[in-house]
């Protein structure tokens, strides 16, 4: 193969959900890092990608921007997300499925702050709400609160304390389950890809079943190239690609600058593996 090849990135957040950028200052960013292609995928909303194509329509030489969104869904109690690419942003039943995971997330944060209340944490739903700003709540948002305002020394820290499964904060989610999910997905057209699989802390044995139980339910790709990972759990996810079957992602997950996570970052395309951009259903939609 003599094609050039470019840096992709397929997962990124700006402040239309937990992220810490604009859809502007996000673009911008992965101009400036080199990222060729770029795919939006805010929790559970559309709403940065009108700011973003437009923006990214203006610069002298624009990246090719993927519409996308995290989907959060429920599989034998744990959260598991699902981003979802090149959907139609009019599509009507996506929009209103997207809404209605809104509206969980709102009866959650309230549940959580109500929970953080009794555990002595006073102003944390306020406090989450403020810097969310407008976009639907994410414990993102209190992990943030909590951090800045020094119940643990950093977000990983707090989630760690509070919002992790089984800790005072956590609320059992009420999301809907992984078919569901991926059956609005292909409705608006979209590709559905399985996020950061070993980010769930599953065992190899849970892990290979919830790959296999995706793809069961209509999955079409796993996310294989992480920002932040080891050569193993790499190879283990491509193994488990090609096992099920399912074609694979990469993305870097950022959400702000820091050190170690960065768009396009590390975003390593090994050879002889299957890329979901070369499916033949990839279709990048306006
Ligand atoms: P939610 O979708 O509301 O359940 O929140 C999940 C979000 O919280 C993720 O997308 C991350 O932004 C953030 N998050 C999850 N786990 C951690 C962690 N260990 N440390 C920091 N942030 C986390
Ligand atoms: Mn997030
Ligand atoms: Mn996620
Ligand atoms: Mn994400």
């Amino acid at each position: 193969m003599t094609d050039e090849t470019l840096l992709i990135d397929l997962h990124s957040h700006t402040t239309a959900s937990d992220g810490q950028l604009t859809p502007s200052e996000l673009v911008a960013r992965a101009l400036e890092k080199g990222v060729q292609m770029l795919a939006i995928t805010d929790h559970d909303t559309l709403a940065g990608l009108d700011e973003a194509h437009q923006f990214n329509n203006a610069q002298p030489q624009p990246l090719r921007l993927i519409n996308g969104t995290e989907i959060s869904t429920r599989w034998n109690n744990f959260d598991i997300h699902i981003v979802a690419l090149n959907i139609e942003r009019s599509n009507i039943v996506l929009n209103e499925f997207l809404c209605q995971q809104r509206r969980l997330r709102e009866a959650r944060a309230m549940e959580i702050g109500l929970r953080l209340e009794k555990a002595g944490i006073a102003g944390a739903y306020e406090g989450a709400k403020a810097l969310a700003d407008g976009a639907a709540l994410s414990r993102g948002h209190y992990a943030r609160w909590l951090a800045d305002n020094g119940y643990a020394v950093n977000a990983a820290a707090v989630f760690k304390k509070y919002l992790a499964r089984g800790k005072t904060g956590y609320v059992p989610n009420n999301w809907s389950d992984m078919a569901s999910a991926i059956e609005i997905i292909h409705q608006a057209n979209g590709i559905a890809v399985l996020a950061h699989p070993s980010g769930y802390k599953l065992s190899a044995k849970w892990l290979k079943r919830l790959v296999r139980e995706f793809k069961e339910a209509g999955g079409d790709a796993i996310e294989v190239v992480l920002g932040q990972q080891t050569v193993d759990d790499r190879n283990n996810l491509i193994a488990l690609s090609k096992l099920n079957q399912l074609f694979a992602s990469l993305g870097s997950d950022f959400h702000f600058p820091s050190g170690w996570i960065e768009l396009g970052k590390n975003m390593f395309q090994p050879q002889g593996v299957d890329w979901v951009w070369q499916m033949e259903k990839w279709t990048e939609t306006p």
